[in-house]
């Protein structure tokens, strides 16, 4: 049985996406794992600071709306069925912790940027993830 079955993808939706997602491909090429993508849509209101009441939900449903297509975008080139496709809302490091232990993946990818210095004490979405996972991180060196 190959070690990873089952792989959670996090992508960003950057440009930087696709140097993930390579990788995810290759290493399903070689041990025919199933791939889960996911994406998560910070909540509006985190950036917004809420000084004003506004509704900001048809914002928020935009904004999911625009990330399921893109997502599903990379699963139609990236052979990731729709089922497979997973958009959700919150913090990226909680929510990918969270589907990890739902889903019993036992690989998380995700990108870095190998940080330094200032950067790295700011802290990125990889250590996030690497802190506190349940299973094995690979974390991809962005170039
Ligand atoms: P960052 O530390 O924010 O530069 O992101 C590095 C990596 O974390 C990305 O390449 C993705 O794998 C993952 N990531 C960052 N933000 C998100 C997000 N909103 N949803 C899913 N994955 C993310």
């Amino acid at each position: 049985m190959a070690v990873y079955g089952k792989i959670l993808v996090a992508i960003d939706l950057t440009e930087e996406a696709p140097q993930v997602l390579e990788k995810a491909k290759a290493i399903r090429e070689s041990s025919g794992a199933e791939i889960i993508l996911v994406h998560v849509v910070e909540p509006v209101g985190y950036a917004y600071g809420g000084d004003i009441p506004m509704d900001l939900t048809e914002l928020q449903e935009q904004l999911d709306k625009a990330a399921k297509a893109q997502l599903h975008s990379y699963g139609v080139e990236y052979g990731v069925p729709e089922s497979n496709q997973i958009v959700t809302v919150g913090r990226p490091e909680s929510e990918i912790h969270r589907l990890s232990e739902e889903l019993s993946v036992n690989l998380v990818i995700v990108g870095s940027h190998g940080r330094k210095g200032f950067q790295l004490l700011l802290g990125s979405t990889a250590n996030g993830v690497l802190h506190g996972a349940i299973c094995d991180v690979l974390a991809v060196r962005i170039h």
